[in-house]
């Protein structure tokens, strides 16, 4: 059976583009109508990439016994907003946060579906987000088609209407412009945006919300076919139906499942189970039944009516055990003294026990194997209870994807990246095969009488022995099923791959902590890959060696890499030791090198461009601030976490915030520089990280030209444009007294504000001596007068205090408890 045959109702024939989109689209102003979950955390997405946007809901129709009480009417204006509102509001409440900043928030204006519909001519893109409903959202549409400008986008934000379905009854012109746009949630953190053309969207609005998708919100996205469920979670539900039906057949236990299907396996700390209670029983059942009725020639569908999984379902239904937003489902939160602990839902007696997974040997040793693709071998050959249930939920997994390409998917890539993307993954289930071996795996599926379609076969036969290749070029290609061969997978330009530059030769230079890479065009990058990225000695040698290299034969330097995070600071471990053991001299000497290097940075002659993303704290919020610029991801969590650990910033980062934040302020007669420095004191006193790059700003640590990035893939492609539009004629900044002051004039204010937080019960005595080392460092030292001083003047009192802090036992503790627990020591 070839894939067409299997598939024969393959929706996507290519359109012609019509002239609605001759102008390149440009997204002015977006509107989004629904403010629940998803509405109001689109649209706070949106504005967190400086989009303003319209949030439209329903004006109720019926008063609250509140507003009766207050004597309000349906016509007062609070009560036409109510719907809205508080959907906006829990969306600036929410945790994680959807709301990046402020300013976001001040983007988005709320507005009601009766009185402010009009709103909706002026914006370039509309996001429906209403209620799961075909009518209700047919109804939608045909008012949308009456006010909407000719040229505006019209997108639902549907999980299972077909699309086509929602633009039924619109004039053509209006239905080319209509499509899907099915976002995770949170919108914020899940990467992927499946994108789902009807057979009559215009390819042009294909395009652009593809690239307002990826450039503008970030977003990963996959084309989808109109298919229900489209991708992900049509493996998706298919998948947790039918791992859950095994569970129950072999009688797996919650917390058994919920140690074997996390990080061992590449997935999420949810899990299994955990994640059901954070979709809700009822949101999984609706979507298995419409998902039934919709997929009538799918084998697999039949999972979804599992006997043992719908009876459990509907006892959990019938107990409001939902999941986590009725407080509990398969986990239910238990008070124990004053400890809150999660008990477990036992699946035979349904009643919630206290957690005790038995412990596997093969998963201790699987635990062992760093590589996620060397621990899924071993596991799935263990014969044990870990072993055969791990084999059970991939080798349906893998078997269901193959199934589904062609018809929900024409590449495998595809289907990759909506898994990785929507669940978190860190595999999609053919990279997934890939790691298992293909062969040993289809046979295996086989022996076990699982059926696979004949593409694996022909795949296999013809010598194809894998799904993804690296070519000669060092490209990652996919094997394309209908044409028989491997397939680059369409280019990202404005993706830069790290992992595939160093297999073309593009590594100049490596030692164990970090590399130098060239980038192309000139530019090289400083790829740190220690330890969570930790700096160390070998670190500040590179960034010696990147200084001089870049300044004889490049343009410019990023300091960027690919890990899992930017910079998790100093090594903490050494300083610990050393302080530890006395060696007072040996952290002088890592500190004075680390200060050099890092100055070398700020002076080199070529612009240096650092890219920070996720965590860049301690000594990575120092790397971040010392170049030219930053240009950090949206989601870049930095922070002078240093009294955490019961030090100080050492390499800079004092210095920095006072270059940054109160020189400029100084600059201005007549400025009082104590609430500026009171509030730097407080930022790294309180040892404060921001939630993302714009609160970065608000802290100081970004400044006004540094840039942000949506789009973690793009960093460094964008990094690397910003160094090079900077380096015609580049000047490094003079060396000299760029840096205010106050001396004794603020000294005494700064303390006293210390000895405040301390009589409030809000800092320990410890607390307090770390504090007065950063007022002291902060101030500029006992100087008699305000005055303009060099950086190495700030740097010389950072290395001090670093060094007059390592002699305290109490701030000992705290490096060894944060290396223990990963906590905060509060001594
Ligand atoms: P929700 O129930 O939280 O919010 C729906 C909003 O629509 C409410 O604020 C409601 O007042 C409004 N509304 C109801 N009827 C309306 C009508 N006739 N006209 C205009 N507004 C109306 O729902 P949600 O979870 O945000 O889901 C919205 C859409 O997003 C649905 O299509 C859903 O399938 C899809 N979706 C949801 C998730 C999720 O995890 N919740 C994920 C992806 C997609």
């Amino acid at each position: 059976m070839s894939i067409d045959t299997l598939h024969p109702n393959r929706a996507g024939a290519t359109v012609p583009s019509t002239a609605l989109l001759t102008q390149p689209f440009a997204l002015g102003r977006a509107a989004v109508i629904g403010a629940g979950t998803m509405g109001a955390a689109i649209a706070a997405l949106l504005a967190d990439a400086g989009v303003p946007v319209d949030l439209l809901d329903i004006a109720p129709d019926t008063l609250t016994p509140d507003e009766q009480a207050r004597g309000l009417t349906l016509e007062s204006p609070v009560v036409r907003n109510r719907i809205v509102r508080a959907g906006l509001e829990r969306a600036k409440r929410a945790r994680p946060a959807s709301f990046m900043g402020q300013a976001a928030e001040d983007l988005v204006r709320p507005g009601n579906l009766t009185d402010d519909f009009d709103r909706l001519g002026a914006a370039d893109w509309i996001v429906e987000a209403i209620v799961e409903n075909l009518d209700a959202k047919q109804q939608l549409m045909a008012r949308l088609e009456a006010v909407v400008k000719p040229t505006a986008i019209v997108s639902s934000n549907t999980s299972g209407i077909p699309i086509h379905k929602l633009a039924e009854g619109r004039q053509p012109d209006f239905r080319r412009r209509v499509l899907g746009t099915h976002f995770f949630n949170p919108p914020r953190y899940l990467k992927l945006l499946e994108v789902v053309p009807t057979a009559e969207t215009d390819p042009a609005v294909v395009a652009a919300i593809r690239r307002i998708g990826e450039e503008t919100l970030g977003k990963g996205v996959v084309v989808c076919k109109d298919t229900p469920n489209f991708i992900a979670n049509r493996l998706g539900s298919i998948d947790s139906a039918g791992t859950l039906a095994y569970i129950l057949k072999h009688e797996y236990a919650v917390d058994e499942v919920d140690a074997l299907t996390g990080p061992l396996i590449g997935r999420p700390k949810t899990a299994f189970f955990r994640l059901q209670d954070v979709v809700g029983l009822d949101v999984a059942v609706s979507v298995q039944q419409n998902l039934y009725d919709l997929i009538p020639n799918d084998p697999f569908r039949e999972m979804l009516r599992d006997p043992a999984v719908v009876a459990l379902e509907q006892q959990m239904l019938s107990r409001g055990w939902l999941g986590n937003k009725a407080g509990q489902g398969f986990y239910k939160a238990v008070r124990d003294g004053k400890q809150r602990a999660f008990w477990v839902l036992d699946l035979k007696t349904l009643e919630h026990r206290a957690p005790q997974p038995p412990s596997y040997p093969s998963v201790a040793e699987a635990a062992q194997l760093p590589a996620l693709p060397d621990r899924l071998r071993f596991l799935v050959r263990q014969a044990d209870r870990a072993g055969q249930l791990i084999w059970a939920m991939l080798s349906r997994s893998l078997a269901y994807a193959a199934w589904r390409v062609g018809e929900i998917a024409d590449d495998v890539a595809s289907i990759d990246d909506a898994v990785r993307w929507g669940f978190g993954h860190e595999l999609g289930p053919f990279e997934t095969w890939d790691a298992l071996g293909v062969a040993e795996t289809a046979e295996r599926m086989r022996a076990e009488g699982i059926a696979l379609p004949a593409w694996i076969d022909q795949m296999l036969a013809s010598g194809h022995p894998t799904f993804y290749r690296t070519d000669d070029r060092g490209r990652t290609t996919a094997y394309d099923p209908r044409a028989g061969a491997y397939r680059s997978a369409p280019l990202d330009s404005k993706a830069i791959v790290v992992r595939d530059l160093k297999a073309s030769g593009k590594e100049v230079r490596r030692n164990a902590s970090a590399s130098l890479i060239d980038l192309g065009d000139g530019v090289l990058c400083l790829e740190f890959h220690s330890k969570a990225n930790s700096l160390d000695a070998e670190i500040a040698d590179m960034v010696r060696q990147a200084k001089d290299e870049v300044e004889r034969n490049w343009a410019a330097l990023v300091v960027g890499n690919q890990g899992q995070h930017f910079c998790a600071g100093a090594n903490l471990a050494f300083v610990a030791q050393a302080a530890q053991a006395g060696q007072f001299d040996a952290i002088e000497q890592l500190i004075r090198e680390t200060q050099d290097a890092f100055m070398g940075l700020r002076h080199c002659r070529r612009p240096v461009v650092t890219a920070p993303f996720d965590m860049a704290l301690g000594g990575g919020a120092e790397v971040t601030m010392v170049g030219a610029r930053v240009c950090a991801h949206a989601e870049a969590y930095i922070g002078q976490v240093e009294p955490n650990v019961g030090l100080v910033p050492g390499g800079g980062g004092c210095k920095e915030l006072l270059r940054r934040v109160v020189s400029p302020a100084m600059r201005v007669p007549g400025t009082d520089p104590l609430p500026i420095l009171q509030q730097v004191l407080q930022t790294i006193a309180g040892s404060r990280v921001s939630g993302s790059a714009p609160e970065a700003r608000e802290l100081g640590f970004l400044a006004d030209d540094d840039r942000i990035v949506m789009n973690r893939d793009h960093l460094l492609a964008e990094a690397k444009a910003l160094a090079l539009s900077l380096a015609p004629g580049y000047r490094p900044p003079e060396p000299g007294p760029v840096i205010w002051a106050g001396g004794l004039r603020v000294l005494a204010g700064l303390q006293v504000a210390i000895d405040q937080m301390v009589a409030a019960g809000r800092a320990s005595e410890h607390d307090a001596r770390i504090g007065h080392h950063l007022a002291y460092i902060l101030a500029g030292g006992d100087l008699s007068e305000p005055q303009w001083v060099d950086e190495q003047y700030i740097l010389d009192l950072e290395r001090q205090a670093f060094i007059a802090l390592c002699h305290e036992p109490k701030s000992v503790e705290r490096m060894w408890a944060m290396l223990k627990t990963g906590q905060r020591l509060r001594n």
